[in-house]
Protein backbone atom coordinates (compact mmCIF):
# COMPACT_ATOMS: atom_id res chain seq x y z
CA UNK A 1 0.00 0.00 0.00
CA UNK A 2 1.23 3.72 -0.53
CA UNK A 3 1.47 5.99 1.84
CA UNK A 4 -1.96 7.78 1.95
CA UNK A 5 -4.27 4.53 1.67
CA UNK A 6 -1.72 2.90 5.10
CA UNK A 7 -2.67 6.37 6.66
CA UNK A 8 -6.06 5.76 5.93
CA UNK A 9 -6.28 1.77 6.88
CA UNK A 10 -3.24 0.44 8.63
CA UNK A 11 -4.69 0.16 12.60
CA UNK A 12 -8.11 1.24 11.25
CA UNK A 13 -9.87 -1.57 9.52
CA UNK A 14 -13.32 -2.21 10.63
CA UNK A 15 -13.74 -4.60 13.07
CA UNK A 16 -16.21 -7.80 10.95
CA UNK A 17 -15.92 -10.45 13.63
CA UNK A 18 -18.70 -12.18 15.55
CA UNK A 19 -20.06 -9.50 18.07
CA UNK A 20 -17.85 -6.29 16.35
CA UNK A 21 -20.02 -3.18 15.01
CA UNK A 22 -18.35 -2.67 11.80
CA UNK A 23 -17.54 0.75 13.01
CA UNK A 24 -15.46 2.12 9.62
CA UNK A 25 -13.81 4.88 12.38
CA UNK A 26 -12.11 3.32 15.41
CA UNK A 27 -13.89 3.85 18.05
CA UNK A 28 -12.68 5.95 21.32
CA UNK A 29 -12.14 3.15 24.47
CA UNK A 30 -12.56 5.45 27.50
CA UNK A 31 -12.37 1.92 29.43
CA UNK A 32 -9.54 2.41 32.34
CA UNK A 33 -9.54 -1.04 33.05
CA UNK A 34 -10.58 -4.11 30.93
CA UNK A 35 -12.68 -7.16 32.29
CA UNK A 36 -11.54 -11.25 32.72
CA UNK A 37 -13.30 -13.98 32.34
CA UNK A 38 -11.37 -15.85 34.44
CA UNK A 39 -7.91 -15.32 36.37
CA UNK A 40 -5.35 -16.56 33.69
CA UNK A 41 -6.85 -15.07 30.69
CA UNK A 42 -6.48 -11.80 30.19
CA UNK A 43 -9.29 -10.62 27.92
CA UNK A 44 -8.39 -9.32 24.17
CA UNK A 45 -4.60 -8.43 25.96
CA UNK A 46 -5.95 -5.61 27.58
CA UNK A 47 -5.76 -5.13 31.17
CA UNK A 48 -5.30 -1.50 32.20
CA UNK A 49 -5.22 1.20 29.98
CA UNK A 50 -1.74 2.83 31.06
CA UNK A 51 -0.31 -0.65 29.89
CA UNK A 52 -2.35 -0.54 26.90
CA UNK A 53 -5.59 0.49 25.45
CA UNK A 54 -7.68 -0.48 21.66
CA UNK A 55 -7.79 3.19 20.80
CA UNK A 56 -3.96 4.23 21.42
CA UNK A 57 -2.90 0.39 19.87
CA UNK A 58 -4.61 1.38 16.74
CA UNK A 59 -2.81 4.82 16.83
CA UNK A 60 0.47 3.32 17.48
CA UNK A 61 0.22 0.95 14.12
CA UNK A 62 -0.84 3.30 11.82
CA UNK A 63 2.09 5.20 13.28
CA UNK A 64 5.00 2.39 12.67
CA UNK A 65 2.97 2.38 9.04
CA UNK A 66 3.82 5.82 8.13
CA UNK A 67 7.53 5.34 7.99
CA UNK A 68 7.25 1.43 6.92
CA UNK A 69 8.59 0.56 10.54
CA UNK A 70 7.75 -2.52 12.66
CA UNK A 71 7.41 -0.44 15.24
CA UNK A 72 5.10 2.70 16.82
CA UNK A 73 4.44 4.44 20.58
CA UNK A 74 2.34 6.69 21.47
CA UNK A 75 2.89 9.38 24.48
CA UNK A 76 1.13 12.23 25.97
CA UNK A 77 3.61 14.89 24.56
CA UNK A 78 6.41 15.55 21.97
CA UNK A 79 8.68 15.60 25.39
CA UNK A 80 6.88 12.75 26.88
CA UNK A 81 8.27 10.69 23.96
CA UNK A 82 11.80 12.39 23.86
CA UNK A 83 11.61 11.49 27.79
CA UNK A 84 10.84 8.35 27.55
CA UNK A 85 13.86 7.68 24.57
CA UNK A 86 16.17 9.75 27.16
CA UNK A 87 15.36 6.66 29.80
CA UNK A 88 16.69 4.54 27.75
CA UNK A 89 20.09 6.18 28.73
CA UNK A 90 21.94 4.95 32.48
CA UNK A 91 24.11 6.72 34.30
CA UNK A 92 27.73 8.51 32.97
CA UNK A 93 26.23 7.58 29.13
CA UNK A 94 26.89 10.47 26.78
CA UNK A 95 24.85 12.33 24.10
CA UNK A 96 25.99 14.16 20.90
CA UNK A 97 23.21 16.57 20.18
CA UNK A 98 22.57 19.44 17.31
CA UNK A 99 23.33 23.05 18.62
CA UNK A 100 20.32 24.19 17.01
CA UNK A 101 17.81 22.10 19.43
CA UNK A 102 14.04 22.78 19.66
CA UNK A 103 13.84 24.94 23.09
CA UNK A 104 12.08 22.56 25.15
CA UNK A 105 14.04 19.41 24.29
CA UNK A 106 17.39 21.51 25.04
CA UNK A 107 15.74 22.43 28.38
CA UNK A 108 14.75 18.80 28.96
CA UNK A 109 18.55 17.70 28.72
CA UNK A 110 19.53 20.45 30.71
CA UNK A 111 17.99 20.61 33.53
CA UNK A 112 16.67 17.43 33.56
CA UNK A 113 18.33 14.24 31.97
CA UNK A 114 21.82 16.31 33.11
CA UNK A 115 20.92 15.62 36.99
CA UNK A 116 20.74 11.87 36.09
CA UNK A 117 24.20 11.87 35.45
CA UNK A 118 23.71 11.76 31.39
CA UNK A 119 26.21 14.19 29.55
CA UNK A 120 25.34 16.20 26.46
CA UNK A 121 27.41 17.83 24.30
CA UNK A 122 26.18 20.58 21.52
CA UNK A 123 27.47 20.96 17.80
CA UNK A 124 26.37 21.68 14.43
CA UNK A 125 26.11 18.41 12.78
CA UNK A 126 24.87 20.05 10.02
CA UNK A 127 28.61 19.25 9.32
CA UNK A 128 28.94 15.71 9.96
CA UNK A 129 32.66 15.77 10.40
CA UNK A 130 31.89 17.47 13.30
CA UNK A 131 30.54 13.97 15.05
CA UNK A 132 33.93 11.86 13.92
CA UNK A 133 35.48 14.21 16.36
CA UNK A 134 33.08 14.13 19.15
CA UNK A 135 32.04 10.19 19.51
CA UNK A 136 33.44 8.20 21.60
CA UNK A 137 32.60 4.90 24.25
CA UNK A 138 31.03 6.72 25.91
CA UNK A 139 28.42 7.95 23.86
CA UNK A 140 25.74 6.07 23.54
CA UNK A 141 22.95 8.64 21.65
CA UNK A 142 23.69 11.20 18.88
CA UNK A 143 20.12 13.71 18.72
CA UNK A 144 19.51 14.97 15.75
CA UNK A 145 16.87 17.61 14.22
CA UNK A 146 16.31 18.17 10.61
CA UNK A 147 15.38 20.57 9.57
CA UNK A 148 16.19 22.56 12.57
CA UNK A 149 14.09 24.75 14.38
CA UNK A 150 14.01 28.23 13.48
CA UNK A 151 16.81 27.92 10.89
CA UNK A 152 15.64 25.11 9.36
CA UNK A 153 19.31 23.66 8.92
CA UNK A 154 19.60 20.19 7.51
CA UNK A 155 21.53 17.07 8.68
CA UNK A 156 23.20 14.28 6.75
CA UNK A 157 21.07 11.39 8.21
CA UNK A 158 22.54 8.96 5.98
CA UNK A 159 26.15 10.16 7.04
CA UNK A 160 25.98 10.67 10.13
CA UNK A 161 24.07 7.33 10.89
CA UNK A 162 27.07 5.82 9.03
CA UNK A 163 29.88 7.71 11.17
CA UNK A 164 28.06 6.30 13.76
CA UNK A 165 27.61 2.84 13.26
CA UNK A 166 31.27 2.98 12.32
CA UNK A 167 32.76 4.50 15.67
CA UNK A 168 30.27 3.15 18.16
CA UNK A 169 28.04 0.92 17.08
CA UNK A 170 26.49 1.10 20.58
CA UNK A 171 25.16 4.81 19.90
CA UNK A 172 21.50 5.09 19.10
CA UNK A 173 20.59 7.60 16.32
CA UNK A 174 17.86 9.69 17.30
CA UNK A 175 16.07 11.49 14.58
CA UNK A 176 13.63 13.85 15.34
CA UNK A 177 10.99 14.54 12.26
CA UNK A 178 8.34 16.72 13.42
CA UNK A 179 9.33 19.39 11.04
CA UNK A 180 9.66 17.48 7.92
CA UNK A 181 6.43 14.60 8.82
CA UNK A 182 6.91 10.98 8.23
CA UNK A 183 5.12 12.24 4.45
CA UNK A 184 8.50 14.39 2.94
CA UNK A 185 11.24 12.09 5.02
CA UNK A 186 11.85 8.84 6.65
CA UNK A 187 14.85 8.98 8.59
CA UNK A 188 15.09 4.90 9.53
CA UNK A 189 15.33 4.25 5.58
CA UNK A 190 18.50 6.57 5.90
CA UNK A 191 20.09 4.90 8.91
CA UNK A 192 18.22 5.90 12.34
CA UNK A 193 17.50 3.93 14.94
CA UNK A 194 14.16 5.59 16.23
CA UNK A 195 12.27 8.58 14.38
CA UNK A 196 10.62 10.96 17.08
CA UNK A 197 7.85 12.86 16.42
CA UNK A 198 5.85 15.62 17.92
CA UNK A 199 2.69 14.49 16.85
CA UNK A 200 0.74 17.85 18.24
CA UNK A 201 1.77 19.57 15.09
CA UNK A 202 2.09 17.79 11.34
CA UNK A 203 0.80 14.47 12.17
CA UNK A 204 -2.19 15.73 14.43
CA UNK A 205 -2.62 18.77 11.98
CA UNK A 206 -5.61 20.70 13.57
CA UNK A 207 -3.92 22.44 17.02
CA UNK A 208 -6.37 20.43 18.92
CA UNK A 209 -4.17 17.09 20.51
CA UNK A 210 -1.50 17.24 22.21
CA UNK A 211 0.98 14.12 21.78
CA UNK A 212 4.26 12.41 20.85
CA UNK A 213 4.96 9.50 18.90
CA UNK A 214 8.17 6.91 18.62
CA UNK A 215 8.91 4.86 15.76
CA UNK A 216 11.66 1.81 15.45
CA UNK A 217 12.75 -1.03 13.51
CA UNK A 218 14.47 -2.16 16.64
CA UNK A 219 12.93 -5.09 18.26
CA UNK A 220 14.95 -4.54 21.78
CA UNK A 221 14.69 -0.46 21.35
CA UNK A 222 10.50 -1.02 20.91
CA UNK A 223 10.51 -3.67 24.20
CA UNK A 224 12.51 -1.29 26.16
CA UNK A 225 10.48 1.65 25.24
CA UNK A 226 7.12 -0.34 25.58
CA UNK A 227 8.32 -1.26 29.23
CA UNK A 228 9.16 2.52 29.67
CA UNK A 229 5.99 3.74 28.46
CA UNK A 230 3.64 1.75 30.66
CA UNK A 231 6.26 1.64 34.16
CA UNK A 232 6.95 5.46 34.11
CA UNK A 233 3.26 6.30 32.49
CA UNK A 234 3.51 9.08 30.13
CA UNK A 235 0.63 7.85 27.92
CA UNK A 236 -2.09 9.87 26.13
CA UNK A 237 -5.70 10.05 26.52
CA UNK A 238 -7.42 7.83 24.43
CA UNK A 239 -9.96 10.94 22.74
CA UNK A 240 -6.41 12.50 21.93
CA UNK A 241 -5.35 9.37 20.28
CA UNK A 242 -8.71 9.11 18.20
CA UNK A 243 -7.66 13.07 17.26
CA UNK A 244 -4.32 12.08 16.30
CA UNK A 245 -5.31 9.56 14.07
CA UNK A 246 -8.32 11.71 12.87
CA UNK A 247 -5.18 14.03 11.72
CA UNK A 248 -3.34 11.38 10.06
CA UNK A 249 -5.81 10.56 7.25
CA UNK A 250 -5.56 13.33 5.83
CA UNK A 251 -1.48 14.15 6.41
CA UNK A 252 -0.96 13.25 2.63
CA UNK A 253 -3.29 15.89 1.75
CA UNK A 254 -2.21 18.44 4.21
CA UNK A 255 1.46 18.12 3.59
CA UNK A 256 0.84 18.76 -0.40
CA UNK A 257 -0.72 22.10 0.06
CA UNK A 258 1.58 22.74 3.41
CA UNK A 259 4.39 22.98 1.07
CA UNK A 260 2.71 24.17 -1.85
CA UNK A 261 1.61 27.17 0.10
CA UNK A 262 4.66 28.04 1.74
CA UNK A 263 7.07 27.34 -1.84
CA UNK A 264 4.86 30.56 -3.57
CA UNK A 265 4.73 32.51 -0.10
CA UNK A 266 9.27 31.78 0.32
CA UNK A 267 9.42 32.75 -3.71
CA UNK A 268 7.61 35.96 -3.57
CA UNK A 269 9.13 36.98 -0.01
CA UNK A 270 12.31 36.48 -1.51
CA UNK A 271 11.56 39.22 -4.02
CA UNK A 272 10.11 41.59 -1.29
CA UNK A 273 12.21 44.77 -0.66
CA UNK A 274 11.48 44.92 3.33
CA UNK A 275 12.49 41.61 3.07
CA UNK A 276 16.54 40.90 3.77
CA UNK A 277 16.83 36.41 3.78
CA UNK A 278 14.15 34.28 3.19
CA UNK A 279 15.35 30.13 4.86
CA UNK A 280 13.27 27.56 3.17
CA UNK A 281 14.94 24.35 1.63
CA UNK A 282 13.14 24.29 -1.37
CA UNK A 283 14.69 27.56 -2.57
CA UNK A 284 18.16 27.45 -4.01
CA UNK A 285 19.25 30.05 -1.72
CA UNK A 286 19.36 27.70 1.09
CA UNK A 287 22.50 26.85 1.84
CA UNK A 288 22.05 22.81 2.15
CA UNK A 289 19.68 23.00 -0.92
CA UNK A 290 21.05 19.37 -2.55
CA UNK A 291 20.95 17.70 0.49
CA UNK A 292 17.18 18.66 0.85
CA UNK A 293 16.90 17.32 -2.62
CA UNK A 294 18.74 14.12 -1.44
CA UNK A 295 17.08 13.50 1.21
CA UNK A 296 13.46 14.58 1.48
CA UNK A 297 10.55 14.20 -1.03
CA UNK A 298 9.66 17.53 -0.06
CA UNK A 299 9.09 20.31 2.62
CA UNK A 300 6.70 21.40 5.16
CA UNK A 301 5.02 24.93 5.57
CA UNK A 302 7.35 25.92 7.99
CA UNK A 303 9.76 29.15 6.06
CA UNK A 304 11.87 31.29 8.34
CA UNK A 305 13.21 35.05 7.14
CA UNK A 306 14.54 38.27 8.80
CA UNK A 307 13.47 41.83 7.82
CA UNK A 308 15.47 44.79 7.24
CA UNK A 309 15.38 46.10 10.36
CA UNK A 310 15.24 45.54 13.82
CA UNK A 311 12.82 44.31 16.62
CA UNK A 312 10.19 47.57 16.55
CA UNK A 313 9.69 46.64 12.77
CA UNK A 314 9.13 43.29 13.09
CA UNK A 315 6.53 43.91 16.52
CA UNK A 316 4.52 46.73 13.73
CA UNK A 317 4.55 43.76 10.78
CA UNK A 318 3.56 40.69 13.43
CA UNK A 319 0.39 42.98 14.78
CA UNK A 320 -1.00 44.11 11.36
CA UNK A 321 -1.19 40.65 10.16
CA UNK A 322 -5.10 39.58 10.10
CA UNK A 323 -5.13 35.64 8.77
CA UNK A 324 -1.91 34.50 10.37
CA UNK A 325 -2.85 34.55 14.22
CA UNK A 326 0.51 35.40 16.44
CA UNK A 327 1.32 32.13 18.04
CA UNK A 328 3.83 29.59 19.02
CA UNK A 329 3.41 26.01 17.66
CA UNK A 330 2.88 24.66 14.26
CA UNK A 331 1.83 22.21 11.81
CA UNK A 332 -1.66 23.11 12.05
CA UNK A 333 -4.24 23.70 9.23
CA UNK A 334 -4.14 26.98 10.50
CA UNK A 335 -1.44 30.15 9.24
CA UNK A 336 0.72 30.90 12.63
CA UNK A 337 3.41 33.28 12.63
CA UNK A 338 5.62 34.24 15.39
CA UNK A 339 9.23 36.23 16.83
CA UNK A 340 11.40 33.76 17.98
CA UNK A 341 13.87 35.77 20.21
CA UNK A 342 10.88 36.87 22.56
CA UNK A 343 8.50 34.12 22.00
CA UNK A 344 9.58 30.08 21.04
CA UNK A 345 13.61 31.20 22.00
CA UNK A 346 13.04 33.69 24.52
CA UNK A 347 14.89 31.34 26.99
CA UNK A 348 17.66 31.20 25.44
CA UNK A 349 20.69 33.38 26.25
CA UNK A 350 21.37 36.48 23.77
CA UNK A 351 24.64 35.07 23.11
CA UNK A 352 23.30 31.84 21.97
CA UNK A 353 20.58 33.37 20.11
CA UNK A 354 23.37 35.49 18.15
CA UNK A 355 25.68 32.42 18.09
CA UNK A 356 22.56 30.01 15.85
CA UNK A 357 21.75 33.41 13.90
CA UNK A 358 17.82 34.16 15.69
CA UNK A 359 18.21 38.18 15.06
CA UNK A 360 15.73 40.37 16.67
CA UNK A 361 14.47 41.15 12.65
CA UNK A 362 13.55 36.56 12.20
CA UNK A 363 10.47 35.79 12.06
CA UNK A 364 9.43 32.42 11.90
CA UNK A 365 5.77 31.56 10.00
CA UNK A 366 4.17 28.07 9.96
CA UNK A 367 1.79 28.34 6.71
CA UNK A 368 -1.55 27.09 6.64
CA UNK A 369 -3.67 25.10 4.68
CA UNK A 370 -5.74 28.31 3.30
CA UNK A 371 -6.03 29.90 0.07
CA UNK A 372 -2.43 31.26 -0.41
CA UNK A 373 -3.36 33.93 -2.46
CA UNK A 374 -5.28 35.37 0.99
CA UNK A 375 -2.01 34.56 2.77
CA UNK A 376 0.22 36.67 0.58
CA UNK A 377 -2.36 39.73 0.59
CA UNK A 378 -2.17 39.54 4.27
CA UNK A 379 1.63 39.12 4.42
CA UNK A 380 1.70 42.49 1.95
CA UNK A 381 -0.50 44.44 3.66
CA UNK A 382 1.41 44.17 7.38
CA UNK A 383 4.61 44.41 5.48
CA UNK A 384 3.12 47.62 3.84
CA UNK A 385 3.04 48.90 7.03
CA UNK A 386 6.81 48.80 7.90
CA UNK A 387 8.63 52.46 7.20
CA UNK A 388 11.91 52.02 5.91
C1 LIG B 1 6.93 21.19 19.61
C2 LIG B 1 8.14 20.33 19.44
C3 LIG B 1 8.50 19.36 20.42
C4 LIG B 1 7.75 19.20 21.74
O1 LIG B 1 6.52 18.57 21.62
P1 LIG B 1 5.36 18.83 22.71
O2 LIG B 1 4.19 18.01 22.24
O3 LIG B 1 5.09 20.29 22.71
O4 LIG B 1 5.89 18.34 24.00
C5 LIG B 1 9.61 18.59 20.16
N1 LIG B 1 10.34 18.74 19.05
C6 LIG B 1 10.02 19.64 18.10
C7 LIG B 1 10.86 19.76 16.88
C8 LIG B 1 8.92 20.47 18.27
O5 LIG B 1 8.62 21.39 17.34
Amino acid sequence: MQFATRAIHIGQEPNLKEGGSGDVVVPIHMATTFARKEVESPPQGYEYSRTGNPTRHALELALSSLENAAYGLAFASGLAAIDSVMKLLRHGDGVIACDDLYGGTRRLFEMISKNFGVSFSYADLSMPETLSNLISRRTKMIWIETPTNPLLKLCDIRKIAACAKAQNPDALVVVDNTFASPYFQKPLSLGADISLHNSTKYLGGHSDAVGGAVITNRGEVYQQLKFIQNAAGAVPSPFDCWLTLRGIKTLALRMEKHGKNAREIAQWLERHPHVARVVYPELQSHPQYELAKKQMTGFSGIISFDLKGGLDDAKQFLSSLRIFSLAESLGGVESLIEHPARMTHASLTTALRTQLGISDALIRMSVGIEDVEDLIRDLKQALDTIKL
